[in-house]
């Protein structure tokens, strides 16, 4: 008979090994199931997030970013270098070394924690028992007190574009070019598609953006996704909306792409096609019948708001249950299970969970857009101050979009954040404290902010919420 674990985790991605963690670091013997190998053969922690979705893409749009500031910007710096060429290889190399360190450093906390790391393939049997597959096929049935489901998603696949090696990929081979191809084709013009589309863009490549939705990133706040819009097109994003793929083929190792608009029908060939229309929950092989798993009509696995789902002593968390695919928002959800475990009292307050597209200018919110307070008859005021305004965004030389803050027009509370610029994903952690702590929008313009700091535009936007900002026209409101 094996051992009997406290909490048994199915998926070591940043929900899974975040509550594996806080489980042990509340006293529970804890084990997590992980079957992730990695490009050379190695088992490795840390699921999509680590190994191929947020680190792994930060650290290419960081280098691109680079690349092309030292290509078109630092001239006007006053800052002349010889010829600038690029190293793919390089670049991939660096990408895949944060990685490596960034997945044995979840290795190296899982052993100070003691947790146990069983590799392989679970699967949830009745009775809260799983049974954990090797590589080399070998079956183990362990027994827990209680399970915590977090086995992530994967891409979606769609018909007229199937994957095939090399040519049209998902965003895990988009990581993996080998050289910068001439034309690339996306599709979708998501969070994925927007930001490896920009990763090549700068690099290089031409890029064709086909999306089907009529607006473009409709979860955005309207007025923030337009001048976005204009920007990405800018920098040479050719995004085209409200488009149909219907078929595309693989042509002189070309990928030829047919699509329809409102205009007719179209073809483009590519050199390489990325298909980024969303990813779903990965409950493949998850679960035997006779355990009962209830999964949603999305295909979701059911929990309530604490992530319980219909089995006692079941709970799953991150992207394989509803709610943004965000890794933040799965490990606080890991958390929060940890403790209710433990017996404490614990909940995730989904109201404030922060979203960040990681372009240039990077697109970031919390709360609600003005669209969703119009639709819901919330009466609100709106207070915004433009980048070009801000002495530190000249001075950085990075002028681009906004800050935008709807506050509640009879209590003054902030109900939704919205900024286009540059580090928005590092200012936006200032609206998520403030609306944490039920900040009104006169509490931020009371707060004194470090000047020259991009910071300053979010007081600036505050104060223009009641009409008071400084360093912009106002009109009295
Ligand atoms: P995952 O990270 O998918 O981990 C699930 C793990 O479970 C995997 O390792 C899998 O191998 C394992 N597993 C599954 N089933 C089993 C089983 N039966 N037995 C054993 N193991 C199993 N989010 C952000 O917040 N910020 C970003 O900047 C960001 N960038 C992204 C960029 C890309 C290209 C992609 C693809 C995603 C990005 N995301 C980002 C989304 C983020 O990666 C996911 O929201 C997050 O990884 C979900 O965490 P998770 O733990 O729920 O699942
Ligand atoms: P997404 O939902 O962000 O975007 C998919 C896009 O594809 C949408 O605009 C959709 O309208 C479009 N689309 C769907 N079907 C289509 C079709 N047949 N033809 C053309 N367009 C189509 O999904 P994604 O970009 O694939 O990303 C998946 C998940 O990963 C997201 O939920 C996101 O939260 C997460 N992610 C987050 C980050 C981040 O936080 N910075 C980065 C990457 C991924």
């Amino acid at each position: 008979m094996n051992k009997k674990f406290d909490v048994i985790v199915i998926g070591g991605g940043p929900a899974g090994y975040v509550a594996a963690i806080r489980a042990a670091q509340l006293g529970l013997s804890t084990a997590c199931i992980e079957k992730w190998v990695g490009k050379q053969g190695e088992p490795a922690l840390g699921g999509t997030c680590l190994n191929v979705g947020c680190i792994p893409s930060k650290a290419l749009l960081e280098s691109s970013h680079w690349y092309s500031i030292a290509q078109n910007e630092l001239a006007d710096h006053g800052v002349r270098t010889d010829k600038v060429r690029l190293e793919l290889g390089q670049m991939l190399q660096r990408k895949d070394k944060i990685v490596s360190a960034l997945t044995q450093g979840i290795e190296q906390l899982f052993k100070a924690n003691k947790i146990t790391w069983l590799q392989g393939h679970g699967r949830l049997l009745a009775n809260k028992q799983i049974e954990v597959t090797s590589r080399e096929g070998k079956q183990t049935i362990y027994d827990a007190e209680n399970v915590i489901i977090a086995s992530g998603s994967v891409p979606i696949e769609i018909p007229s574009a199937r994957y095939t090696e090399n040519l049209i990929v998902d965003s895990t081979g988009a990581l993996e070019f080998n050289e910068v191809p001439k034309r690339l084709g996306v599709i979708g013009a998501g969070v994925i598609g927007l930001e490896l589309g920009t990763v090549w863009r700068r690099l290089g490549a031409e890029v064709v953006v086909l999306e089907a939705m009529e607006d473009f990133l409709v979860m955005a706040d309207k007025q923030i996704a337009a001048e976005s819009l204009k920007i990405f097109q800018k920098q040479g994003l050719e995004i085209h909306l409200c488009t149909r793929v219907t078929s595309s083929e693989i042509k002189n190792k070309r990928v030829a792409i047919n699509y329809q608009d409102k205009s007719g029908d179209h073809n483009i060939t590519v050199d390489k096609l990325i298909v980024a229309v969303g990813r779903r929950p990965n409950t493949d092989n998850l679960a035997a019948a006779e355990a009962e798993l209830l999964l949603d009509e999305r295909g979701f696995v059911h929990v309530d708001e604490q992530c319980r789902t219909t089995l006692p002593g079941v709970y799953a968390i991150g992207d394989v249950v509803r709610g943004p695919m965000l890794a933040h928002k799965g490990s606080e959800e890991g958390m929060m299970v940890a403790e209710l475990i433990a017996g404490n009292h614990a909940s995730v307050n989904y109201n404030t969970i922060p979203s960040v597209i990681y372009t240039h200018p990077e697109i970031s919110w919390v709360g609600k857009t003005e669209e969703e307070l119009k639709a819901s008859g919330i009466e609100y005021i709106v207070g915004t101050f433009p980048f070009t305004a801000s002495g530190r965004a000249r001075a950085l030389g990075d002028t681009a979009g906004m800050v935008k803050i709807l506050a509640d027009r009879a209590s003054d509370r902030i109900l939704g954040v919205h900024i286009l610029g540059a580090h928005s994903s590092e200012l936006i952690a200032q609206a998520v404290i403030a609306m944490e702590f039920g900040s009104s929008a006169e509490d931020l313009a009371l707060t004194v902010f470090a000047h020259p700091t991009l910071s300053e535009a979010v007081h600036e936007a505050a104060l223009s919420v009641h009409g008071r900002a400084l360093h912009t026209v106002q009109h009295r409101k």
